[in-house]
Order: C-alpha cells, then structure tokens, then sequence
C-alpha cells in the first residue's frame, strides 16, 4: 500500500458514487425508527441487510451483536493489514428519528433528490455517515483487494433512543471495541465547504420548579392585589435566571482565550443561524455581547423553558391559580460544574419568593454528560492531510450545542485513543426535524475523506500513531 494507491482509490470511488447514492436510498427506504417498537421489526431487518452487505463487501466476522431487550448492533471487520498496521474503529448508527409526515414536502421514507441535496429521514443522521465509510471500504477493495488498515465497523441500532445499552454492548463484546483509533460518525460540518472535526458536546440536567400559593383556585375579582399568583410569581422568578437578551445569566463560563478567538472563524453568520433555525422574517439572531456565536451555543450554558402548567387557552377563566409548574432544561457547558450551577440556580429562584409563594426546585430525568477533548498528535495531522486531499482544506474544530450519549460514554471508556468525531451533517441539514436532507457535495467529499484516512493512518503505522 502506499499513499500512492490513495489516489487511485479516491478516483473508484468518484465513479462509482451514483451506485453509493443507489445503495443508501436502499437503507432509507426502511423505517428503522427505534422508539417505536412497532418499527422493532424494520430496526432488526435494516441491521440483517447491512450485517450481509458488509460480508459482500468482504470484511469478516459480519454479525449482529444482541443483548436481550436491546435493538441489535452490526459488527464487522478485516484484521488483515497485520499487527503493525493501526486498527480503526468506525462507529455509525442506522436506527432513524421518527417523522411528522404533515410537516415534510416529501415522503420522509422515500428519498427525493432535489438540487444537491437528498431529502429522506436518516439521509445525514446518520446513513450517509456510515455508508460513506462502506463506500470508501468497497473501492479499496476493489483496487488494493484490501483496506490499508485493520479495521472494526460497528453500528448501533439505538443511538435515537440515547444509547441506553450501548455500555452493556462495549461489556458483553469488548472484543469488537478494541481498537488504536476510533472514528466516530455522526456529527456535523460548518458548511458544505468546510469539514469539522467535533471536540465538545454541552450536557443536559432537567429542573423542575413549582410556585404554589393556594388549596383551590381563587376567584381574582375577588382576591386579586391580596393573594399571590403563582404563575406571575413563577414568571417572575424564572425572569431571574436571563438576562435583557433572554439567554441564561447563570454558570457563564470563562473560555481559554484561543478558544474564544477560534470561535469566531466558524462561519455562523446571522444568515445561517436564520435559516438553519427557521427564524421568521423580521426576527435576527441574538447579539454577540463580546462572545462568537460558535461559543454561545458550544460553550456556555443555555436554558429553555420545555413545559408549563400555565392555563391554556381552553382552560381560560376569571381565577388565580392553586400553582405553576415549568420544567427547564439547561445545557451544561464542556467541562461545567453540573452541580454548582445546580446549586446556582435553585438560589436564584428560591431565594425572597415573589409574593412569599412556596418554591420548590426539583431535577428531574437523568443528567447527559458534556465532554471537551483537545485533539492532538499524529492521528489528527492524519485527518488533517486526509480533509485538505479531500476537500481542498483541514477540519475546523467544533462543538455541538446538544448532548449526545454515545459520544460521552466513547469519551469516558476510550478517552485516552484519538477519537474522531466526523460526520455528513451541515447546518441545512435538519436533524431530527422535518424534511431531513444531506448535501451530495459533502457525501463525495466525505467518502473521498474517507479513503485518504485510511490511507494516511496506515502510513502512519500502529508504531507512529502512538508517537
Ligand atoms: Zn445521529
């Protein structure tokens, strides 16, 4: 092998990339929606055909990983580059995100290319991701008859639902994780010109705070200016925790001041903020106030009010209200002090009760973890030369502004291996939401990326990527 051959690679697989696109439509035209266990059945058979298409493609040992009451995983790998040749970990997930069909342009389990983009639920969280290392996998083969590097695939079937067996996995197959270097794909780029390399996740903690004030509601023509009312009360107190921009004034974090200068090369313009987040005509993304917007939504703490029990519009009438609940959710920046903004919190909203209400602060759900990681070392100048080979330029280093289990419990268990968080994802993509799409630009770049990794980390040689 030699870096030579890369090339060569690189140029099979550009051919050969409208058979790629054929080959994903195929798996997105199952709806493998994890938290709806009567899509059990789709999540078992999109595994069985990835598990016999990677055998066909030539790795060995394709077989899915089960564990009682888990969704399977589909493991398999070719150890043939010998002991002194890196093994690579490629991490995906096939289950999907349900659909609101009322809310998509086109059938979310039909895939319809429109301009660059292809439109299907799962197309960039997280097929794409996957089958674009399955596309560089298939033009190795087929040029080299083997991959440069040792490698393990491993594709979970529960990462919409947060992972919750993934541990069990790692502990009952511990032979299907041990690897030099993990590439774990699943995240997002800046744009589609600009590739990122994911370095932090905020955490997630979910508080639920009630004001209560009466045993039954209270007639407010009545007793209105005498008895207090919990949901202004409420309001008023949760209007303690923001600031005159409504962002959370709590936990403010003090970044290393190169991360804060390198927020600012992320290209989050007002623009893409507005149209990744489909904000309304009129309405433009809050001010920088001295911070990039790439710090505000990666490394600060965030608050949304996710629920309340104030009267709706069908429960309108004349009375003061026995109580007031909202649930929060706050995001915890990389690296916070989950407890110490707990605490911070609580003080604030608890502290001289608006009309001497009674305020309680309870957490709720369980707590996701962040995680901030400093790449470094010949593994990463590896991706490096990859990404410049493959898209003209290297990985910008990104955070994500949400929780991702599994990302959390890679950390936590393979902290200490490079771990490379890539991924087909772009700030059009709409995730999770309606009308999903992936850029076709990014899915070529990605799949060339892809081969030059290899490629590059094989040169490198088990021995040099330790260095
Ligand atoms: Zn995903």
């Amino acid at each position: 092998m030699s870096l030579h051959d890369a090339d060569a690679v690189a140029r099979h697989a550009d051919a050969h990339f409208d058979q790629t696109v054929d080959a994903l439509r195929r798996y997105l035209e199952i709806p493998a929606v994890s938290c709806d266990p009567s899509h059990a059945a789709d999540v078992v058979r999109l595994a069985e055909r990835i598990r016999d298409d990677l055998a066909e493609v030539g790795l060995s040992d394709s077989r899915l990983l089960t564990l009682p009451d888990a969704l399977p995983c589909v493991a398999a790998e070719w150890m043939g580059a010998g002991p002194d040749a890196p093994t690579v970990l490629i991490y995906g997930h096939l289950d999907l995100q349900p659909v609101e069909r009322k809310n998509w342009h086109t059938d979310p389990h039909v895939p319809t290319q429109k301009g660059e983009r292809l439109y299907a639920r799962g197309a960039a969280d997280d097929m794409g991701g996957w089958v674009s290392h399955i596309a560089a996998l298939r033009s190795w083969m087929a040029i080299s008859g083997a991959p440069p590097c040792n490698l393990r695939l491993l594709i979970e079937g529960e990462e919409e639902i947060g992972s919750p067996n993934l541990e069990r996995f790692m502990d009952a197959y511990p032979e299907a994780f041990i690897a030099d270097v993990m590439i774990l794909t699943d995240c997002e780029n800046p744009s589609t010109e600009i590739p990122g390399l994911t370095v932090s996740l905020r955490g997630l903690m979910e508080l639920k705070v009630t004001a209560a004030a009466l045993h039954a509601d209270g007639h407010s023509g009545l007793w209105g200016n005498m008895v207090p009312d919990p949901c202004m009360a409420l309001v008023k107190m949760l209007a303690r925790l923001i600031d005159d921009d409504g962002r959370l004034n709590c936990g403010r974090m003090t970044i290393p001041e190169a991360d804060a200068a390198a927020a600012y090369d992320v290209p989050l313009s007002n623009e893409v903020i507005a149209s990744g987040a489909h904000l309304i005509d009129g309405v433009v993304p809050l001010p920088g106030r001295g911070r990039a917007p790439a710090e505000w939504m990666w490394r600060q703490p965030a608050m949304t009010i996710i629920s309340t029990t104030m009267p709706t519009p069908a429960q309108k009438k004349n009375a003061i209200r026995t109580s007031a609940q909202a649930t929060l959710s706050i995001r915890v920046a990389p690296n916070q002090d989950t407890d110490a903004l707990h605490a911070e919190i609580t003080h604030a909203l608890t502290r001289d009760p608006v009309g001497g209400v009674k305020v309680t602060v309870e957490e709720v759900g369980t707590r996701g973890e962040g995680w901030l990681y400093t790449p470094k070392g010949p593994a990463f100048e590896a991706a490096d030369r990859a990404y410049v080979k493959a898209w003209g330029r290297s990985m910008v280093r990104i955070g994500v502004g949400g929780t991702i289990p599994f990302v959390a419990i890679f950390g936590r268990r393979f902290g200490d291996l490079p771990l490379i968080l890539n991924g087909v994802m772009d700030p059009q993509t709409t995730a999770h939401g309606p009308n999903e799409s992936m850029h076709l630009g990014i899915f070529r770049k990605a799949i060339a990326a892809n081969v030059y990794l290899l490629a590059e980390l094989a040169a490198l040689g088990r021995a040099g990527l330790q260095a």
